[in-house]
């Protein structure tokens, strides 16, 4: 049995569920939130702006589409037409004005967290919208000082079964029911007096992550995905911000920081290999960093992957269950499972612990960067091949190349990939 170092209270998995309680042992303890140099932070985020993959990596997002089964492609256009209204509503919240005025000097922060409870977000958290998160290209968008950070759960059962369509489902379900909902919120703000911006799941101005342990959500796990106390990485995430006066919630150490370097669950079972063992530092903060360049492509081939979500045993169990297991044992619960840790994928068949698929060199090389700096990549090898001469045909490709960038650097951002005709 280890001594247990704090215990954390927590409101119950759902609006009316009693509270809970969290042992964290003592040898598991770090810092509330995360581990990081702000100076560091603040400098990477003037010197060098997170930027959306919508906006930096267009050329995988055009290629995945080209890999898609059958299926997949069917379930991402019907996704696609149902979500894009929602995410279209979300866009103009910002310019709405409260449809009240404010009760001067009232506190409105107990009053949206039990709204925001009751129509079924399982994590409700306040804390500053930290602009240092925020794109680039939505610096002008976002308008408001705080972040209230909001979790939807991802339905228990068919996220056992990632990597499958099945899994697929709940995961693009849940952003346009949270998305929808939100919007709901926001005008129940607006009715207290105040404004209230809905940042989409699907249209992110930022990296929200940051803020939900800011607001004591969880911890960033070795996975690169929240992990909330009750439902782990299950939790899909979404902001609204607002004038509103509200209170700020505190970060908390739930002792995930040093857990994930002990369990590694995620990072054994990862079949791109794209989780790292140890953590680095990276943008001011330390931590484990994905390889995004191994994850894509298998995300993009085997129905989003997930199998790092999946293999955690905080989105299995919940965190209170794995920290209880660890203070009585001392070891991860479910590790070295079947249960917990085996998977299957599509044409490939099981895997067990300790057994993992194998992929070639050719199936990680796909495009990177943007659109239009792989045209000008190819124009460059062209060029040097001597493939563009100063006749007709030379003049011709580069009116063709002219046009293609253009068609590219004209297009607005698209946080859904691709603009089908629905
Ligand atoms: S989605 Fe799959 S490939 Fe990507 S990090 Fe997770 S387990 Fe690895
Ligand atoms: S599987 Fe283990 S190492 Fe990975 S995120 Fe979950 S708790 Fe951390």
């Amino acid at each position: 049995m280890l001594k247990v170092g704090h215990s954390i209270r927590r409101p119950g998995r759902v609006h009316g569920d009693t509270d809970i309680t969290i042992d964290v042992p003592e040898e598991l303890e770090t810092v509330p939130g995360v581990v990081q140099s702000p100076k560091e932070v603040d400098f990477y985020s003037r010197e060098y702006p997170l930027e959306s993959q919508a906006v930096d990596m267009t050329a995988d997002r055009d290629w995945v589409w080209s890999v898609y089964t059958d299926e997949v492609l069917e379930h991402r256009k019907e996704h696609d037409k149902l979500n894009r209204p929602i995410i279209a509503a979300a866009k103009d919240t910002g310019d709405i004005e409260p449809a009240a005025a404010p009760v001067p000097g009232k506190d409105v922060t107990v009053e949206i967290r039990q709204k925001a409870r009751e129509m079924g977000f399982g994590e409700v958290g306040f804390t500053s919208l930290d602009r240092r998160y925020i794109f680039k290209f939505k610096r002008d968008w976002v308008k408001f000082p705080h972040a209230i950070c909001l979790a939807w759960e991802q339905d228990y059962e068919p996220t056992q079964t990632a990597p499958s369509i099945e899994a697929e489902g709940p995961h693009h379900g849940v952003y346009r029911t949270m998305g929808a909902v939100a919007l709901d919120l926001a005008d129940y703000i607006r009715s207290l007096g105040y404004h209230a911006q809905v940042h989409s799941p699907n249209d992110n101005s930022g990296a929200y992550i940051p803020m939900f342990v800011a607001a004591g959500l969880g911890q960033l796990g070795a996975n690169g995905q929240l992990l909330s106390p009750h439902f782990g990485s299950r939790a899909r995430i979404m902001l609204i911000s607002t004038d509103a006066q509200v209170t700020y919630d505190e970060p908390v150490d739930y002792g995930i920081h040093s857990f994930c370097t002990i369990c590694q669950v995620c990072v054994n079972r990862c079949p791109g290999r794209a989780l790292m063992r140890d953590k680095v530092w990276w943008r001011g903060v330390e931590k484990h960093k994905l390889i995004y360049r191994r994850c894509r492509p298998v995300m993009a081939r085997y129905e989003g992957c997930a199998v790092c979500m999946k293999v955690c045993p905080v989105q299995r169990y919940g965190l209170k269950a794995v920290m209880d297991h660890y203070v009585e044992t001392g070891s991860v619960l479910g590790k070295g499972t079947h249960l917990l840790e085996g998977y299957s994928i599509r044409e490939m068949g099981y895997f067990g612990p300790g057994d993992l698929p194998r992929f070639n060199n050719e199936f990680f090389q796909i495009p990177h960067g943007k659109n239009e700096d792989l045209l000008f990549e190819d124009l460059k090898d062209r060029i040097r091949e001597g493939d563009l001469s100063d006749d007709a045909s030379g003049t011709l490709a580069l009116r063709e190349f002219k046009q293609r960038v253009a068609n590219y650097i004209s297009q607005p951002p698209d946080d859904m990939g691709r603009s089908w005709d629905v």
